[in-house]
């Protein structure tokens, strides 16, 4: 478990209300964009303050509503949408890229993303998530009207725009500076194949890699040298190694003491692969190995697109094991 940093947040996000903007230290505010029909209620844009102007960790949906949000909570922080310097992002799912593009019309930002999250890119190595969903399934084992089911269920969730063109595409760690702050952007692949993480004076932004609450979703091994899970177990240390004192999740609610969290999640995904190598050492595909792994519902209640996203998962889990 985690230490909120906040206890009325915490409090706000088991509760399950949008909470508050907070100031989280000196020159850091956490705003919380709220969602309409979205499980995940609010998906949460931190703002570092520098010399030359904010600079905005992700970006929310390309709504009208998270929109009218994030402009009004910047302007109560006394930053106009127009003046921000730079958008950071985490990650390239649509509840983070979303307005990255709108703030960029309207100010003098840039965007930033890592290489592997990269539209254009990821287009040319993986190709759109569409294809890297038929691929992963595929490599799943399951039956082929299974796939077909699975990949039809998806399509709803599918559609959103993959056409971001970032201006500053991150390859190795770097330090982002400006004026007399410097932020430093850290590789930590294993929700996505580009995730990264941002780190300020004594704040880590850590996007979709490291809740208070509940495990890490993996990205969709496509390839099969794909492993995720042992890309995230890297990128848990580095964040555990990084020093900070206060993490700050796009989700739930920032919390205290990031590496006692980072080697809590090391210990709870690496019990995870070793559960899915004893189910899978037989040579199991991952279709024959989900139904006998743990989740939050047995395998026979699930609807097809929770099964989907069980078999992906595990299909994650058996590509990490060596074997
Ligand atoms: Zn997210």
């Amino acid at each position: 478990m985690s230490t909120p940093l906040h206890d009325d947040l915490a409090l706000a996000y088991r509760s399950k209300e949008v909470p508050p903007v907070r100031r989280i230290r000196d020159g850091v505010w956490s705003l919380p964009i709220p969602l309409v029909d979205s499980a995940l209620r609010s998906v949460t844009i931190h703002v570092v303050e520098t010399p030359v102007g904010p600079v905005l960790i992700d970006a929310a949906y390309d709504t009208s509503g998270c929109w009218d949000a994030l402009v009004e909570r910047l302007d109560g922080i006394g930053h106009p949408v127009e003046s921000v310097r730079a958008v950071l992002l985490t990650h390239n799912h649509p509840d983070h890229v979303g307005l990255a593009e709108r703030i960029r019309e309207v100010s003098a930002a840039t965007i930033a993303i890592d290489r592997e999250d990269d539209f254009a890119h990821q287009h040319a190595e993986r190709g759109g998530f569409l294809d890297q969903l038929s691929r992963a399934l595929a490599l799943s084992g399951a039956p082929e009207a299974t796939v077909d089911d699975m990949y039809r269920s998806a399509l709803t969730i599918a559609r959103h725009p993959e056409s971001l063109r970032a201006d500053l595409v991150l390859d190795d760690d770097e330090d982002l500076v400006y004026g007399d702050v410097v932020i430093r952007a850290v590789r930590t692949p294993g929700h996505t194949w580009g995730h990264r993480v941002y780190a300020v004076h004594d704040v880590v932004f850590t996007g979709d890699t490291m809740m208070p609450e509940g495990p890490v979703q993996l990205t969709l091994p496509s390839r099969p040298d794909d492993a995720p899970v042992r890309d995230l177990l890297d990128s848990l240390a580095r964040i555990r190694d990084l020093g900070a004192a206060i993490a700050c999740p796009a989700h739930q609610y920032p919390y205290l003491d990031p590496a006692e969290r980072a080697s809590e999640l090391i210990a709870q995904h690496s019990r995870e692969l070793a559960d899915a190598a004893r189910v899978a050492s037989s040579g199991a595909t991952a279709w024959e190995a989900a139904p006998q792994l743990t989740w939050a519902k047995p395998w026979a209640e699930m609807g097809v697109g929770t099964r989907r996203f069980a078999l992906m998962q595990t299909l994650a889990l058996l590509q990490s094991i060596d074997r």
